[in-house]
C-alpha cells in the first residue's frame, strides 16, 4: 500500500492532536504548575465522587446516586467537598450526575431540574456558607464559578448542618430545664437517635417536628436550631403555658455522615410507607418516631400539629388529605397559611389535597400517617433550596434560623386560638 506524503502528514497531524489533548484531560499541565492540588471528601457528610481536572482550573465532578430498596429509584442531590487549590485561583466546577434519577418508578428525562435555578455553597470556615448560583451547561452539567479566596474552600449544595453541629446544639444547652434529650433508639450503624423536648412537657399543648429524614436537606436543622434558640433566649411565660415541642432533630444520621442523598443505610425512604409501623431492622430510624409517638398519646399528650421538615427545588407546604367538606381543617389552615406568611419568609403554596372515594394511594407519606394513624393534623414543609422570593435571594442559613425563631410566634397564635 502506498501512501503519498500529504496522507501521511495528515495522519501524523491528527494523532498529534490526539495525543495532545488527551494529555490536557488527563494530566493537565505538568504537576508542578497544576493549582488545584487536591480535592478530598474523606470527611463527615462528605459526598461520594468521582474527580477529574481538566486543564489547571476545571474541575470535573461525578456524584454517585444512593438507592432505594427493593425499588429502581435513586437520587443524587447531594454534593459536599473540600478543594485545596492556590489562593487567587479561579475555578470552574462542573457537576454532573454519573446516571439519571428515577424517582417514585420513573426514570427522570431531565437530569437537573431546569425549571428552577439550583444554588450552591461554598465556605472557607465551615460555618458560614456563602451562595453562589449555578448554571446549566448542556443537559447534564451544572457550572459553578468563583476565586480562592484561600487555599482550601468547601463546597457543598447547601449550607451544610452535620452530626457534630448537632452535637454543638446539645452540649450548649445541655442541663437547660427547657431543652431535655430523650433518647428513642438507633440508626441502621448504631447512632443514637434522640428527641429534643423544647418546654414545659405539662404544658397546654404540644407540636412535633421532624427534621433531616432526607440527608441532602438540611434546612430543617437550621430552622430547628433557630426554633431552640429563640424559645429558650426568650424563655416566654406564655411560650411556656402554651406549648412544647418535641423535635426529632436529624432522622437521618446514617446518611448525613456518609453524605448520602436520601435513603437510610438499609435503602428506605424514611417519608414513605407511612401507613404502617416500620420494621425496626430495615427502619429504626422511622419506628423509633413512631414509638415516641405511640408512647406519649398513651401518657395523654397527643400533639396538635406534626410538622416534616425537607428541602426541595420550589417550596411549599403539603396538607394531610382530607373530606373536602371538613370546614373546620380548612379554617384551621387557613389560619396556618396566613400566620406562616405574616410572621416568617414563607412565600410559596398551601397544597390541600382532598379524599376521593376507592382511589387508591401509591405510598402515604409522614402527614397522612401522622393523621390517620394517630389522629394528628400535620404537614410536609418544603423549604426552596435555590430561592426565598420574599427576600428575593438565595437562602442562607441564618435565613432558615429566622424562619425557625419565629415558628414559636406561629405555634402560639396557631394554638392559643383553638381555644376561642
Ligand atoms: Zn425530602
Amino acid at each position: 500500500m502506498r501512501i503519498s506524503v500529504k496522507e501521511l502528514v495528515l495522519a501524523v497531524s491528527i494523532s498529534l492532536i490526539r495525543i495532545f489533548s488527551e494529555s490536557a484531560i488527563v494530566s493537565g499541565q505538568s504537576p508542578e504548575k497544576l493549582k488545584i492540588k487536591f480535592l478530598d471528601w474523606y470527611f463527615e457528610n462528605g459526598s461520594p465522587l468521582c474527580w477529574n481536572l481538566q486543564g489547571d482550573t476545571i474541575l470535573k465532578i461525578s456524584l454517585l446516586p444512593d438507592y432505594e430498596r427493593e425499588s429502581l429509584n435513586r437520587q443524587t442531590t447531594h454534593w459536599h467537598f473540600r478543594i485545596d487549590a492556590d489562593s487567587g485561583t479561579h475555578i470552574r466546577i462542573s457537576i454532573a450526575k454519573i446516571v439519571n434519577e428515577v424517582y417514585n418508578g420513573t426514570p427522570a428525562t431531565e437530569w437537573w431540574d431546569k425549571k428552577h435555578p439550583i444554588s450552591c455553597y461554598i465556605s472557607y470556615d465551615r460555618k458560614n456558607w456563602i451562595p453562589v448560583m449555578t448554571r446549566f451547561s448542556g443537559e447534564r452539567e451544572l457550572l459553578v464559578d468563583f476565586t480562592m479566596a484561600k487555599k482550601n474552600v468547601w463546597v457543598a449544595r447547601l449550607p451544610v448542618y452535620t452530626l457534630s453541629n448537632l452535637e454543638d446544639l446539645k452540649k450548649k444547652y445541655q442541663g437547660n430545664k427547657l431543652f431535655k434529650v430523650i433518647n428513642i433508639g438507633t440508626t441502621i450503624e448504631k447512632r443514637p437517635l434522640e428527641i429534643i423536648q423544647l418546654g414545659n412537657p405539662t404544658a397546654k399543648y404540644s407540636v412535633i417536628i421532624r427534621a433531616r429524614a432526607h440527608p441532602w436537606e438540611p434546612g430543617g436543622n437550621w430552622v430547628v436550631e433557630g426554633l431552640i434558640n429563640k424559645f429558650i433566649g426568650e424563655n416566654s411565660k406564655k411560650w411556656n403555658e402554651t406549648f412544647c415541642v418535641y423535635i426529632m432533630p436529624m432522622a437521618n444520621k446514617d446518611g448525613v455522615v456518609r453524605g448520602m442523598t436520601r435513603f437510610n443505610a438499609a435503602g428506605m425512604d424514611m417519608n414513605r410507607k407511612w401507613d404502617k409501623m416500620s420494621d425496626p431492622a430495615l427502619c429504626p430510624e422511622k419506628y423509633a418516631l413512631e414509638k415516641f409517638i405511640e408512647d406519649l398519646i398513651k401518657k395523654g399528650i397527643r400533639p396538635s400539629l406534626g410538622i416534616d421538615i425537607h428541602n426541595d427545588d420550589a417550596g411549599g407546604i403539603n396538607l394531610a388529605t382530607h373530606r373536602k367538606d371538613d370546614s373546620i381543617f380548612v379554617k384551621r389552615m387557613q389560619l396556618f397559611e396566613l400566620l406562616m406568611r405574616e410572621n416568617t419568609t414563607f412565600s410559596e403554596n398551601v397544597q390541600y389535597s382532598w379524599e376521593t372515594p376507592g382511589q387508591q394511594e401509591s405510598f402515604v407519606l409522614f402527614e397522612n400517617g401522622l393523621y390517620r394513624r394517630y389522629g394528628i393534623e400535620a404537614i410536609v414543609y418544603e423549604l426552596n433550596a435555590n430561592w426565598i422570593s420574599s427576600l428575593g435571594r438565595m437562602p442562607t442559613q441564618y435565613d432558615w434560623m429566622d424562619i425557625g425563631s419565629n415558628l414559636n410566634d406561629v405555634f402560639y397564635k396557631f394554638l392559643s386560638s383553638a381555644e376561642k
